[in-house]
């Protein structure tokens, strides 16, 4: 990672946190910069495999697992820190 753009604008161009003007202003360097569109397409890539990921559906043994509740006998978890806590 070479471009100092790549760093500083495009994190928050993926996720739609430059204001306007910033906006432009890298969507006019990304027309002329190899690398940040580069690391921008991989981005796009990593999100369109996640997003296909997520709608996939749940295979039927696993959907029939995830559906079924806890049995009564699951023990109660205690969370670490009120474990930790001494006893007043
Ligand atoms: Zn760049």
């Amino acid at each position: 990672m070479q471009c100092p753009e790549t760093a500083r604008c495009l994190p928050a161009y993926i996720v739609d946190e430059l204001v306007p003007s910033e906006r432009e202003t890298f969507e006019a360097h990304l027309l002329g910069c190899g690398e940040c569109s580069a690391e921008l397409a991989s981005f796009e890539g990593v999100k369109n495999a996640l997003h296909a990921w997520s709608d996939a559906p749940l295979p039927a043994s696993a959907a029939a697992h995830t559906a079924a509740p806890a049995p009564a006998s699951a023990p109660v978890r205690t969370p670490l820190a009120a474990a930790a806590r001494p006893a007043l």
